[in-house]
């Protein structure tokens, strides 16, 4: 597909739902994509990307600031509690929040740091043992975990099982960030971002549609 089509699609699906096209932003998914495809879509003007490794993403990024300083790098993966530090050093927004120990190690790296990064809750909306996300239930007390310690929560993420269709997963999650009176909901990926705009997406993470295939993991 590329970038150009993938911004098209984005334009419809925002037409078709009846909302404006800027209020979906499109997070360039670029895990275990090389620098020089990345570069490439820098190129072209896009600035919000997406990584799921603190490691991967400290090797392919800062260089690439240097040129771009005004990139916006979302972390999208499970975050480690001792890798905190590096991921509030790097990142601008982080949206997998999932547990009280994660937004604690947050808050206390933020505070060191002199940075505050707006943040989502991930939702395991498939109640998947293997899958990152805080089940459904026990949102809102994660939820009052994170205003008590004052971090900036500005949505819900999530990530629907892939033998799932995806619409009441979305619809979910949407319902769940109404009951918090949160705004922002990052979902949606190569295969399903339209249907996700259609429930209110405002972040859309897409991989391959942008990139072409993964290499394989490192
Ligand atoms: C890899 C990944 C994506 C992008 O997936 P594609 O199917 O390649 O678009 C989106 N979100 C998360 C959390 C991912 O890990």
């Amino acid at each position: 597909m590329g970038l150009t089509d993938v911004k098209a699609d984005i334009v419809s699906a925002c037409k078709a739902a009846g909302r404006k096209p800027d209020s979906v932003t499109l997070v360039a998914v670029s895990k275990f994509q090389e620098a020089d495809k990345v570069e490439k879509l820098l190129n072209d003007g896009q600035r919000v990307f997406g990584e799921n490794r603190v490691q991967e993403a400290e090797g392919k990024y800062p260089p690439l600031r240097k040129k771009y300083p005004d990139i916006q790098l979302h972390f999208i993966g499970h975050l480690q509690t001792n890798k905190t530090k590096n991921a509030v050093a790097l990142f601008d927004v982080i949206e997998t929040v999932d547990r009280e120990d994660l937004a604690k190690a947050l808050r206390k790296e933020m505070d060191k740091q002199d940075r505050e990064l707006p943040c989502f809750i991930q939702v395991n909306t498939g109640e998947e043992p293997q899958k990152g996300g805080v089940a459904p239930k026990d949102l809102p007390a994660l939820y009052k975990t994170c205003q008590d310690l004052k971090l900036n929560i500005i949505g819900l993420m999530c990530i629907p099982p892939e033998e799932d269709v995806p619409d009441l997963h979305f619809a979910l999650l949407a319902k769940l960030a109404d009951e918090l009176g949160l705004k922002q909901l990052s979902m949606g990926m190569s295969a399903d971002f339209e249907t996700a705009i259609k429930y209110g997406a405002t972040h859309v993470r897409v991989g391959t549609a942008l990139f072409g295939d993964r290499q394989a993991a490192a």
